[in-house]
């Protein structure tokens, strides 16, 4: 199956799973859309969406939201993440909104990340949402979404996961894809603990392949020789090595071997990890 096929029926299949594929921030207007994106780095939207009706209500304009220092802002915001950085990068964007942009939220990618606070990602968003632009914005959800199915191959960094994606997934279909990736990866594709059971892609993603060939558990095993065993050289052992696998995912290893053939012995689960794609 080709990378492309993969992603059409990807999007295919979370079409009819997701009815609402669009953001889960609240706002009214795209100010206030620019400010909802800006809090919800590294955040979530929940968090957000609970300072945002005050905030809002208090500062409804760039013009409103100029007259005031950040501190006068930090209050309205100290419950989302990074709220001293967050409250500054408001500030800042409200005065250059009203002074640069004639209060308007600018329609432009390249103008959208003059503002303070406002990267790549945003103004992705910004342009996608607001003004119904193709753009994909690659978040911590889409990057690990991305990576897991296999629509992109092992793709290192944010940007190259969107490069990735814009070569398999047509133009007009950038914006969708971006809210149905993320929605996929909110609910079902977690970080920690992915519902494989419950997903509709097992067929067609590479790291349930994975998952499907770590090893079973090994029973009748001691742990009072060791909390590790090595199966391929029949060794318990307690103080393991690490290596580092072909996809790059540091495992333990036996030190005198070198095997990452590795059971811990209190479960006889394997001590193998699949790489989950995590940013940074
Ligand atoms: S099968 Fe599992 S890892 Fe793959 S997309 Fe579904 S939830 Fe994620």
């Amino acid at each position: 199956m080709t990378r492309t096929e993969r992603a059409r029926l990807t999007l295919d299949r979370l079409r009819d799973a997701i009815e609402r594929p669009e953001t889960e921030l609240q706002y009214r207007t795209e100010f206030e859309l620019l400010v909802a994106v800006i809090l919800s780095a590294q955040c979530t939207d929940a968090r957000v969406n609970l300072v945002t009706p005050d905030l809002f209500a208090a500062y409804p304009t760039p013009e409103a939201m100029a007259k005031v220092e950040a501190d006068e802002i930090f209050p309205y915001i100290r419950s989302v993440s990074y709220p001293n950085n967050k409250a500054k990068a408001l500030a800042a964007t409200a005065r250059m909104l009203v002074e640069d942009f004639g209060g308007e939220v600018p329609r432009t990618h390249k103008e959208l990340t003059t503002l303070r606070g406002v990267g790549r990602k945003t103004a992705n968003v910004i342009v996608a949402v607001a003004f119904d632009e193709p753009a994909i914005a690659v978040d911590t959800h889409v990057f690990r979404v991305a990576n897991r199915i296999g629509l992109v191959d092992d793709a290192p960094t944010p940007l190259a996961v969107e490069d990735g994606l814009r070569r398999v997934i047509p133009r007009e279909d950038w914006g969708e894809a971006h809210h149905l990736l993320i929605l996929h990866g909110r609910y079902t594709c977690t970080a920690r603990s992915p519902k494989c059971e419950a997903c509709l892609l097992t067929d067609l993603c590479q790291y349930y392949a994975r998952l499907q060939k770590l090893p079973i558990p090994l029973t009748g095993l001691d742990p009072k020789k060791g909390t590790y065993f090595c199966k391929t050289n029949g060794r318990y052992f307690d103080e393991p090595t690490t290596k580092t696998d072909r996809y790059g995912v540091e495992q333990l290893a036996d030190p005198v071997s070198g095997s990452m053939n590795v059971f811990l012995t209190k479960t006889g689960e394997t001590t193998k990890r699949i790489k989950d794609y995590r940013i940074g």
